[in-house]
């Protein structure tokens, strides 16, 4: 028997959590059992010091088709700055529109969320060394990048959430006297991904749930411009993404 993705989302989402683990084994799933898992390592361990392992990395990696892809991947996922949880609550989390349902776990989605994962990766990665070669990565944003649990600024009205780089683009004008890399204005721009949902430049704190902008004091104009009150306007208004 056939079904319609309609009906295959509504069969999905009532099957019983117990048997769905069974029948499932999907880029969504590892991706979120490894971000589980490795944000409560990075939130575990002291400054300075080494991970343990995480053994939820290599099933996800099995995924990729390339040595060169995972050897990508490895080097973004394992970054302490690498946005997991916001990853989580975006491409990785179900869509739930006024009149459609995007089940993330659909077997034909699979490709093109691996992808998304890979491409924002390369992104990630990018905007790592750039920050390292065209920067200076100790003044850059709100905290040093140089791996160290630097205290995270408590004295703003941002509590850090992330919610408002949750955005496919926005214009890419830098501020007076900063140049951007060319491939910048493609990222700022959405381009970084077919479907830009969440900005690359944001990163995350040692698997805290508190995100924060890479190039926060050479941002561009219209993220300068936004204020508290845009920022209530954001957190009022429902997000299609299913948390
Ligand atoms: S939505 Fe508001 S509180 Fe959250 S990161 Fe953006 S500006 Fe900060």
């Amino acid at each position: 028997m056939w079904y319609t993705n309609h009906e295959l989302c509504y069969i999905y989402r009532r099957t019983p959590p117990l048997i769905m683990e069974i029948i499932t084994l999907n880029i969504t799933d590892l991706f979120k059992q490894f971000a589980h898992r490795q944000q409560e390592l990075l939130r575990e361990v002291p400054s300075g010091d080494n991970l343990r392992m995480n053994g939820k990395l290599d099933p996800l990696l099995a995924l990729c088709s390339s040595s060169s892809e995972i050897s990508l991947l490895r080097q973004a996922l394992l970054d302490p700055y690498f946005p997991l949880g916001m990853l989580e609550q975006t491409v990785f989390s179900d869509v739930d529109g006024m009149r459609f349902f995007i089940y993330k776990r659909r077997p034909d989605l699979e490709p093109v969320l691996a992808d998304e994962l890979g491409k924002y990766s390369e992104a990630f990665l990018k905007i790592r060394l750039d920050i390292e070669t065209l920067f200076d990565p100790t003044t850059i944003t709100c905290i040093p990048l140089d791996g160290k649990k630097h205290r995270l600024p408590v004295d703003q009205w941002c509590t850090l959430c992330g919610v408002c780089c949750q955005i496919g683009g926005v214009p890419p004008e830098p501020p007076a006297k900063i140049s951007y890399p060319d491939h910048w204005y493609k990222y700022l721009s959405g381009g970084a991904v077919d479907n830009q949902q969440l900005c690359p430049f944001l990163f995350q704190y040692f698997g805290e749930p508190r995100f924060f902008c890479a190039i926060h004091h050479v941002k561009p104009m219209s993220c300068r411009y936004f204020d508290e009150k845009e920022c209530h306007q954001r957190l009022s208004s429902r997000g299609l993404h299913q948390q």
